[in-house]
């Protein structure tokens, strides 16, 4: 190769480097199954208040008391997982709860994630593994903006992250969560561990980082991890827009 060439090659590698996406990996429980993310494990006590239908990619859960009367209540991680974001996404969203999933799927690996969003709390925090069942956080009304409910999906695509308007608006990224659920409740691979690709969405600089002093670092504690190290949100980048990635949610 002539060393002019030789050099663009290396140019174009290294920026390549830099600009794709780091596709980390982490090992994880494989999923031995899935419950409801309420009244575990088959939403006892609920009623799903808006359905998986075009274009509301999730489903809504409210309590059978109607109203608020589900604020506070417990939302549990639907199977073993991995947090990729517990943060407040603000706008439509909220306080977040994303977990990446990894279960056998006709004798292989398939992955899936699950988000959990309007929540009052978060219990957890971005790194750390779940156990199927495990308390995530508490239903909310994202400040006001609803009566409590908790807006739970399950996604196909691992790119979406919380820019769901960068995505087609209908329902191909997502399963239908019911759907998807009740075919899951029992898998095969309990015990096991695999890799599950990480970084594969953009968290963009309008979203602030979790605080470390957070209840949710406190009640992670039991857990001696170093704390997720996230760059600063810019103040001059921070979208006050809270409708900007407008519903429905
Ligand atoms: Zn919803």
């Amino acid at each position: 190769m002539r060393p002019r060439y030789y050099w663009i090659a290396l140019f174009c590698l290294l920026a390549g480097l830099v600009a794709a996406p780091q596709g980390d990996q982490v090992r994880t429980r494989v999923a031995e199954g899935f419950d409801q993310p309420v009244g575990k494990p088959d939403a006892d006590g609920y009623y799903m208040s808006r359905g998986f239908a075009s274009y509301h990619p999730g489903e809504d859960w409210n309590g059978l008391g109607g109203g608020n009367s589900d604020l506070g209540a417990p939302v549990y991680v639907i199977g073993n997982g991995y947090v990729t974001f517990a943060r407040d996404a603000r706008m439509g969203w909220g306080n977040v709860v994303l977990v990446r999933h990894t279960f056998m799927e006709n004798g292989s690996l398939a992955t899936v994630d699950s988000m959990y969003a309007h929540l009052d709390r978060i219990l957890v925090r971005e790194g750390q593994q779940l156990t199927r069942g495990q308390q995530v956080g508490t239903i909310g009304t994202n400040r006001g903006m609803y009566v409590a409910h908790l807006h739970f999906e399950i996604r196909k695509n691992l790119h979406i992250g919380i820019n769901r308007s960068a995505f087609a608006r209908d329902l191909t990224n997502y399963w239908r969560p019911g759907t998807f659920i009740s075919s899951h409740r029992k898998l095969p691979g309990g015990g096991r561990s695999a890799m599950v690709v990480t970084n594969t969405y953009r968290i963009g600089d309008s979203i602030a980082p979790p605080p470390a002093d957070s209840s949710a670092a406190k009640s992670a504690a039991g857990e001696k991890t170093a704390p997720v190290k996230i760059p600063a949100a810019s103040p001059r980048n921070f979208r006050v827009n809270r409708f900007e990635d407008v519903g429905p949610y």
